[in-house]
């Protein structure tokens, strides 16, 4: 079961009922958060997931109420008793950016490894979590991430018997692994049933709606994207600052055959029941405004073998 908690769910600045958007993801205990803008610590905090199995923060860019929470988040860690290194993960310009922040965390009593990706759309595997990334545009380099937790094909015995595969070699098999013995090649797929489906979540903010992030975040369980404004009149203060109105989220969300959508990033002149979600759900029905610690739990549901 993958829980997902959207931490925050402002741009630009934090206010006093709504703090910044990130993503707080969970998987068997451990945990990846997505962006760190000024005073996501308290928001987990309020969250009560705890601090000390965040292994993994991911940064979608490097504007300043995306990041700026990190060193407060960093030494909080510390303070939880954590010892085992944390991933830092983001466009071109990481190791810069960490580095000037951590100016006030130096001796963290945990390493951090930093992986500053290539500008391109790439996947990586860190512990349970695939996360892939896909260049967007904003007026800085920018990054849509998915997270998926995929399923190994379930083993099966018959299968396995029937196909005369020797029993030493099942569990290299079932772990992907090809097994050469003299003439005789022995692959997964025969003692494996077919693929099982995986959870997906989509994360988007900060960009304009471009072709390539329909088939990115394609049939995912959860879509998170930005919608800074609701009303059409902002269409061109959207485009000009490289956002996106909550309408072109939900076209997205529509045309990917996503599952849902929980909508964020929203303007500090949007106040919270001033969002109208009737147009967006005409678009896409099972659209939500997002608002702070929201969470959902995805599981892998019934379908086997
Ligand atoms: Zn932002
Ligand atoms: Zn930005």
């Amino acid at each position: 079961m993958l829980d997902i908690c959207l931490l925050g769910t402002g741009g630009m600045l934090p206010l006093p009922e709504r703090y910044l958007t990130a993503l707080l993801a969970r998987y068997n205990g451990r945990k990846l958060l997505i962006d760190c803008g000024e005073g996501t610590q308290v928001t987990m905090r309020m969250l009560g997931w705890g601090y000390k199995t965040v292994d993994i923060i991911c940064f979608t860019h490097y504007h300043g109420d995306h990041v700026t929470g990190l060193p407060g988040l960093l030494l909080t860690i510390a303070n939880a008793g954590r010892k085992e290194p944390l991933t830092i993960m983001g466009p071109p310009g990481l190791k810069k950016i960490v580095e000037g922040l951590t100016v006030i965390c130096r001796d963290l009593a945990f390493e951090l490894i930093l992986i500053e990706l290539s500008y391109e759309k790439q996947t990586l595997q860190i512990g349970e979590f695939w996360i892939s990334v896909l260049p967007v545009p904003h007026n800085v380099k920018c990054f849509a991430y998915t997270l998926e937790n995929k399923r190994t094909p379930k083993f099966i015995v018959e299968k396995a018997k029937q196909n005369e595969v020797p029993q030493k070699y099942w569990k290299r098999l079932q772990k992907g692994e090809t097994v050469s013995e003299e003439q005789k090649v022995y692959t997964p797929d025969m003692v494996l049933g077919h693929a099982r489906k995986g959870l997906k979540v989509a994360y988007c903010t900060d960009c304009r709606p471009i072709k390539e992030l329909e088939a990115f975040i394609q049939e995912a369980d959860l879509f998170i994207c930005e919608g800074m404004y609701m009303e059409e009149e902002y269409l061109d203060q959207v485009k000009k600052h490289k956002h996106m109105l909550g309408s072109e989220a939900a076209r997205l969300a529509r045309a990917s055959g996503v599952q849902a959508l929980w909508l964020t990033h929203f303007s500090p002149a949007l106040l919270s029941n001033h969002i109208q979600m009737e147009g967006i759900k005409e678009i896409f029905e099972n659209s939500v405004a997002g608002y702070d610690r929201i969470t959902t739990t995805l599981d892998f549901g019934q379908e086997e073998l």
